[in-house]
């Protein structure tokens, strides 16, 4: 017998969660337990379903449950025991007004920095070192989520190599990755 969620019609396998009169998917189940902080067993459907309506629009925002464990610049907050990381899309630093954006580290790879124009980092190195007068005009984060390219913008206007300008947020770009690369390969071990 076939037997699926009550509330999003998801065909049930192992995971699912009695109630009165039926089941719910675990998705279904955060929502109706406002994650995890109720019970639905002795419910009814009829009840339950007055439940999801009105949690549904409350639990369904992400940004709530968000703990900053970690802070890079106005670039990045982390939140380490979710493995989310949000991109606030800072006005001073996108120069427009955008939504921020939070990521599950788990559906996102490959993070690398790239520039307008582009250049290889390690000739960027070497033209700091020999305090180069070619200008950037963007470095940013480039990374693939659920096979799209994203982008978290680290400096936005025209600055040479040799500035001080173009240092800073080149190691911000640099330690943006590398936490990155360590919060992906954390919850890979
Ligand atoms: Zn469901």
């Amino acid at each position: 017998m076939k037997v699926t969620c009550e509330f999003c019609r998801e065909q049930l396998k192992f995971r699912k969660f009695r109630f009165k009169d039926g089941y719910a998917c675990k998705k279904c189940y955060a929502i109706l337990t406002n994650q995890f902080k109720t019970t639905i067993r002795n419910r009814s459907k009829t009840e339950l379903y007055s439940i999801y309506a009105s949690n549904k629009n409350q639990s369904y925002d992400p940004f709530k449950e968000f703990n900053v464990t970690k802070k890079i610049g106005n670039y990045i907050l982390i939140d380490e025991d979710k493995q989310r990381f949000c991109v606030p899309n800072n006005i001073n630093v996108v120069k427009s007004s955008e939504k921020p954006e939070l990521y599950d580290i788990n559906h996102c790879h490959s993070f690398s920095i790239e520039t307008k124009p582009k250049s290889n980092l390690f000739e960027l190195e070497k033209q700091m070192k020999e305090k180069s007068s070619k200008i950037i005009n963007e470095i940013a984060v480039i990374f693939e989520f659920e096979n799209q390219l994203r982008k978290i913008i680290i400096l936005n206007n025209s600055v040479r190599i040799s500035s001080f300008a173009f240092k800073k947020t080149f190691d911000f770009a640099k330690k943006i990755k590398k936490e990155l690369d360590d919060l992906k390969n954390l919850t890979c071990k």
